[in-house]
């Protein structure tokens, strides 16, 4: 179990020059640890002043170190519930360092990855899904990714287990009642509204669960696999796509022998793009494994593009390609439209029934159509969460709350049939020991610091 005993600090801005830099100190000695470093007002230490900037230096033993402003706030109002103070000095590297190692000297210790955010948890000031949220909004690579972060941080998804946790406890409790006094044996009439009700919470949690994956795709970015034979164009594309030359183009087939990543934004999502080997029957060592690798990516892909040369024919693996795709998640792309003496390529009548867009790499002619095709299929279905919407977006949450889904599932077969009380309570608890696992109320200290082990340091 971790201690809360200590008063932890850390440099909570990047190591680097900059306007300014924050050093956060948590715990019981905050404001003790500070006190005899900082010269300004009198006041600045008392309760009365807390969450006001206090302007003033911080010295060691006289000699003058920065100018600051600093941020006392006391327990339990501030973002970990202890004491905490926080120091804005210039964003000197030296500096930053000066002061870390002044509050050390005086009591406190290095903070650990993640502590700031695991001391809110565990003063109970936030549940475990608004802590996983404050580092998806750390590390939230999109507008809507950061969006989703917020509504979690918000407490949405907190509030919505929480109101599926009350109404499963509300009928395990009855039906253990039934079990202390036998004589409120459960009649039909009241299993009936047991099995309504379990059917109730059910429906809460395949509503929830209908949108995880969906979650996971936002925060994460969708996975767009580009894919095709040698030389029609992958690199270029990709290159278009990201507005940058990110990838060696060349004539000679075969020059992209490794999977290369990098994300863009289409109206507030993330893609990341994997540009891949090139699919083709191949002797060479490097890019069989290259091949081997784009075939993996091509089944994680959530979108794939496969890329055709419209100045070419569609050879015998271009079709073999086509063939065997998922067209739920596929856009053809027809590379080259530049070179074309025609509208269409003469082939194109084979491939129309297919998502397909005419593009030209080169001069980037298309390119904004093929853009909203990928925003069509990362939305199709679903659409955008609004206002109101939380998603589950971690495996973590996800397995829960399916475990919580299994367990009701189980109770209602345990309810077809007469008797069976005690085992339908079993079934009910682990319903509720899994829902409280998504908050963190039943989660073990090697999860927790699993969890927090990958926040930044200063979080
Ligand atoms: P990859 O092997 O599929 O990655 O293909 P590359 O992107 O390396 O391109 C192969 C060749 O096709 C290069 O010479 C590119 O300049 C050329 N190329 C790519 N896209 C276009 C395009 O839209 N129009 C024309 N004319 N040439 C292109």
């Amino acid at each position: 179990m971790i201690s809360l005993e200590d008063t932890i600090a850390a440099i909570a801005t990047p190591i680097q020059p900059s306007g300014i830099g924050v050093i956060r100190v948590s715990g019981i000695d905050a404001i003790s640890i500070l006190e005899p470093i900082f010269k300004g007002s009198e006041k600045a230490f008392k309760k009365s002043e807390s969450h006001k900037l206090q302007y003033g230096w911080i010295h060691d033993s006289g000699e003058l170190v920065d100018q600051v402003l600093m941020a006392v706030m006391h327990a339990p109002n501030s973002y970990t519930a202890e004491n905490v103070v926080e120091v804005q000095c210039h964003g000197s590297p030296i500096v930053l360092k000066k002061i870390l190692n002044l509050i050390m000297k005086n009591g406190a210790r290095i903070a650990e990855a993640g502590e700031f955010t695991q001391r809110a948890f565990l003063n109970n000031r936030i549940d475990l899904t608004q802590a996983e949220a404050v580092s998806d909004l750390i590390h939230s690579n999109s507008e809507i990714g950061a969006k989703l972060a917020v509504h979690q941080l918000q407490g949405k998804l907190f509030n919505y287990i929480e109101a599926v946790k009350k109404k499963v406890v509300s009928i395990a409790s009855q039906i253990e009642a039934s079990i202390e006094f036998p004589e409120e044996v459960l009649e039909l009439n009241t299993r009936e509204g047991y099995m309504h009700r379990i059917d109730n919470v059910c429906s809460d949690l395949r509503k929830m669960l209908s949108v995880a994956d969906q979650g996971r795709r936002i925060k994460m970015g969708f996975l767009v696999a580009i894919i095709g034979r040698p030389n029609v164009g992958k690199s270029s594309l990709f290159n278009t796509l990201l507005q940058e030359q990110r990838v060696i183009v060349t004539s000679i087939p075969g020059t992209t022998r490794d999977s290369v990543e990098e994300s863009i934004q289409i109206q507030g999502l993330s893609f990341r793009l994997t540009d891949t080997a090139g699919i083709r029957h191949t002797g060479e060592l490097i890019e069989k494994e290259g091949i081997t690798r784009t075939q993996l990516i091509r089944s994680k892909a959530d979108i794939v593009l496969v890329i055709l040369d419209a100045s070419e024919k569609l050879t015998e693996g271009d079709q073999t390609l086509i063939g065997n795709l998922d067209k739920g998640k596929t856009i053809l792309v027809i590379n080259k439209k530049d070179l074309l003496t025609h509208e269409f390529p003469d082939w194109y009548e084979s491939v129309s029934s297919m998502k397909s867009v005419l593009i030209s790499a080169k001069n980037g002619d298309g390119c904004k159509e093929l853009e909203s095709y990928l925003f069509e299929i990362a939305t199709q279905g679903i659409g955008l969460p609004t206002y109101e919407d939380f998603y589950i977006t971690n495996l973590r949450q996800q397995d829960a709350a399916e475990k919580a889904l299994s367990a009701l599932e189980k109770a209602k077969k345990i309810l077809l049939y007469p008797n069976g009380e005690e085992f339908l309570a079993v079934d009910l608890r682990s319903c509720i020991n899994a829902l409280g696992e998504i908050v963190g109320e039943t989660s073990s200290d090697d999860l927790l610091g699993q969890i927090f082990s990958e926040f930044c340091i200063g979080k």
